[in-house]
């Protein structure tokens, strides 16, 4: 098994305990919005199926946009759910807090808001810019 050095973050074990209790706890919300929303799409999807008869234009229209949003919304919960899980990875390595591609520290009130942030607000900025 591997040793890490540990990383001189400031922080305090206890605090590294809270910080992973509110992240794990975000991740298990998230976790069952996602059953939901897994549940969810599969009634429209059986709706869909038993009801396609008869349909005009318009209904089917109005069932595929349902059909995207509900799959926009599996997405964005994964996406913010995987998000989660790398924060905690990240506390597990130390690397909590610091931003990935600057190394400063995030302000403590971005961590707040966005507990999930691994970057600071200008380096998320500059990877928007780039992935844009
Ligand atoms: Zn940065």
């Amino acid at each position: 098994m591997l040793v890490h050095d540990t990383v001189d973050t400031g922080r305090s074990q206890a605090e590294i305990d809270q910080i992973r209790r509110s992240l794990q706890a975000r991740y298990d919300e998230l976790s069952a919005e996602y059953e939901q929303a897994v549940v969810q799409s599969q009634v429209l999807r059986l709706v869909e199926i038993g009801d396609t008869a008869g349909d005009d234009q318009a209904d089917s229209g109005t069932k595929t946009a349902e059909r995207d949003t509900a799959q926009s919304l599996l997405r964005t919960i994964l996406d913010r759910r995987a998000q989660y899980e790398h924060a905690l990875t990240r506390l597990e390595e130390g690397t909590y807090g610091f931003c990935e591609g600057c190394t400063a520290p995030i302000p403590v009130e971005r961590l707040e808001i966005f507990p999930s942030a691994t970057t600071c607000v200008t380096c998320k900025q500059n990877r928007e810019r780039r992935a844009a």
